[in-house]
């Protein structure tokens, strides 16, 4: 799970982070509202928690931004206590929850679980198709209706493939690929894409399927027929 936390306060924001890293949640650390719009923009983060009040654009001009952008990842706002218009405000702009500050980290936790189950349970049909491949959910396996055969996915092939799938038929740039599967924070290079796509057209030539990613000169990769 990657998380995007956009909070101004230094202390506060760095020990968030070091929790949710025991949580096994990668998260990215905005520290004012124009860097938390920017990384949001990016799309990779499967929720972010926005603090409202912050330096150079509040946290509700980002969210209404990002809304705007039609970005829909979840939204957690952080509100003090005399913010409770801005809560009514935030909700009514496109926040999914809020929580009050100071909080219990398990409470965070049990919202941030909440939130991710809810995107998960709308974003992900129970099967993920394109053309006649298909992954189920809760499963590794990709299988092509066209032949009947499958084949098993390791880890960073299932969540390439999963992207790959949820985005057919567009250009997705190695950059994106990086950020989604290995993070912000990482050493992984255009190497490793290259690798796992290898690996994945092999698979899908196994499949016998009508599908394969093409390579697009300088702009990255697509899934196509
Ligand atoms: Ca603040």
């Amino acid at each position: 799970m990657r998380l995007l936390l956009v909070e101004d306060e230094e202390g506060f924001a760095e020990a968030l982070c070091t929790s949710l890293k025991m949580e096994h949640y990668i998260t990215d650390w905005a520290k004012d509202g124009e860097e938390g719009l920017t990384f949001g923009l990016s799309d990779v983060y499967d929720a972010i928690i926005l603090d409202i009040m912050l330096p150079k654009m509040n946290g509700l001009d980002v969210l209404r931004k990002l809304r705007e952008q039609n970005i829909q990842t979840p939204v957690l706002l952080l509100t003090a206590k005399s913010e409770l218009n801005d809560k009514i405000t935030g909700l009514d702009s496109g926040a999914d929850d809020y929580l009050t500050k100071p909080f219990h980290r398990e409470e965070l936790y049990a919202r941030l679980r909440a939130l991710t189950r809810r995107q998960t349970d709308t974003a992900t049909p129970q099967q993920l198709s394109y053309s006649d491949i298909y992954m189920l959910q809760g499963s590794n396996e990709l299988y092509c209706k066209t032949s009947g055969n499958s084949m098993p996915l390791n880890g960073k092939e299932y969540q390439l493939m999963e992207y790959l799938l949820r985005n057919a038929g567009q250009i997705i740039s190695r950059e994106q690929i990086i950020e989604k599967i290995w993070g912000y924070d990482t050493d992984a290079e255009y190497n490793n894409v290259e690798v796992y796509i290898s690996f994945l057209r092999k698979k899908l030539t196994f499949l016998k399927t009508t599908v394969s990613i093409q390579t697009i000169r300088k702009l990255g990769y697509k899934l196509t027929e």
